[in-house]
């Protein structure tokens, strides 16, 4: 178990469970008292992966050299909380003296009613488990870490983190879709994600470029997972991602937004059923669907095959209509930031969705494009273009430290 005392350092446990992998990382504050949430760093990073039939244990530490690699002998099948007993045990061995002060989760879905990262106690829990239904995939396995890490650690405090909740400053029009007001109060309406990656950009950008504070701003989040959002002065104002993460472009297995209409027929013409959808709208569509071989962007621009380069440029198209489309909504377009991991790295998507947002005056730097500098418009832009690596680990300690600082000034109060 992590020494809990003649520690000298803070230290954060941030974890983004998944069904098959919980993904780790621990940033470290040289504070005492996690207060100061600026100056905390990654120390190592980490996966548990194959829970459930094969688990295997891998971390790297900051130089991102390998630090542990263990697999559990044939026959052998540890659960999460054993699993994660294995990395309290491996944090409190590898960083030693380090005090681990809390443990902040992220959270898929937050509903209408958590709008903030919150403290989880068991009424936490029990709320969260109402909106498994809203994201069947995600938010079970985030609840079952939480439920586990209690039950190992009971008194490290855990935070969850909403990856919907950065959006709920989005005006009614945003939230709303044009289906009876009943269904609108049952809570099915727009409540967008990757939250935590567009509020880490939202604080970068001006420490990028001060001017842009108050900016229109459209943030492309373009991973295997992908949306974009308009922000103003920082605040969400709209998103691509709606009830769930199916809505908006096209992404790794997804198809982005369909017409319903296909749904119905798909059901009443060929049979299919609920399980049928989720399997086809999560897992068969995207880009793998449409290139037929991966839903991977580096195999796509490598591959030599017109199905391959379809699908690149079928995501692009769509990208840049949700450019101009969130331009619309917000009434206008001051900046556009690319990030993750297609976004951060794909030189031919940016210049393909810039080249496609010429009429609107962006315009790239090819060069700077290529080296992946931060502002990679041409001079002449009438928009300036920017790519920020998103950071939603950090986001996730910051407030989790930050949730646990104001428990105990309330406490001192
Ligand atoms: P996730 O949504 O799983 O967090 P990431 O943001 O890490 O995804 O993005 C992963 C995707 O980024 C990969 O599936 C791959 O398509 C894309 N990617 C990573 N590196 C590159 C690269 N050099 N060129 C093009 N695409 C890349």
């Amino acid at each position: 178990m992590v020494a809990l005392s003649n520690s000298s350092e803070d230290a954060c446990l941030v974890i983004n469970a998944g069904s098959s992998s919980l993904k780790f990382c621990v940033f470290q504050s040289g504070n005492k008292g996690g207060g100061s949430a600026a100056e905390i760093e990654p120390v190592v990073t980490g996966q548990i992966s194959g829970i459930g039939t094969a688990p295997r244990f891998e971390a790297k530490d900051a130089a991102r050299h390998k630090i542990a690699d263990h697999s559990w002998a044939a026959g052998e099948n540890p659960g999460r909380p054993e699993l994660l007993h294995h990395l309290l045990d491996w944090i409190g061995d590898t960083l030693k003296g380090a005090t681990l002060v809390a443990a902040g989760h992220r959270v898929v879905h937050g509903g209408t009613r958590f709008s903030a990262p919150v403290r989880v106690t068991p009424a936490v829990l029990d709320q969260l488990e109402e909106l498994i239904p809203l994201a069947p995939l995600h938010e079970p396995h985030n609840i079952a870490a939480m439920r586990a890490l209690a039950q190992v650690y009971p008194s490290l405090p855990q935070v969850a983190c909403f990856d919907t909740a950065f959006h709920q400053t989005q005006p009614w029009q945003s939230q709303t879709f044009a289906i009876p007001r009943e269904l609108t109060a049952e809570g099915i309406r727009r409540y967008g994600f990757h939250g935590l990656s567009y509020e880490y950009i939202a604080h970068r950008l001006p420490q990028v470029a001060p001017e842009l504070a108050d900016a229109h701003v459209v943030v492309c989040h373009l991973g295997s997972g992908a949306s974009l959002c308009a922000m103003r002065g920082g605040h969400s104002v709209d998103t691509t991602m709606g009830f769930t993460a199916l809505d908006g472009v096209p992404m790794g297995t997804r198809p982005g937004a369909i017409d319903p209409g296909v749904l119905i027929y798909l059901m009443r013409e060929k049979g299919y059923g609920a399980d049928e959808l989720e399997k086809l709208l999560y897992h068969k569509s995207g880009m793998l669907g449409v290139s037929g071989v991966s839903n991977d962007m580096r195999d796509l621009e490598s591959s030599d095959l017109p199905a391959a380069a379809e699908a690149v440029e079928l995501f692009c198209h769509n990208v840049a209509k949700q450019v101009a489309a969130l331009a619309g909504s917000m009434g206008g377009l001051d900046a556009v930031v690319f990030t993750a991991g297609v976004g951060e790295n794909s030189t031919l998507v940016r210049a393909r969705v810039a080249e496609k947002l010429s009429w609107l005056g962006v315009s790239i730097d090819p060069a700077a494009n290529r080296a992946k500098a931060t502002r990679i418009s041409a001079q002449e832009s009438r928009v300036p273009v920017f790519i920020i690596p998103t950071d939603e680990e950090r986001m996730i300690a910051r407030h989790t430290l930050g949730v646990i600082a104001a428990a105990q000034l309330d406490r001192a109060a």
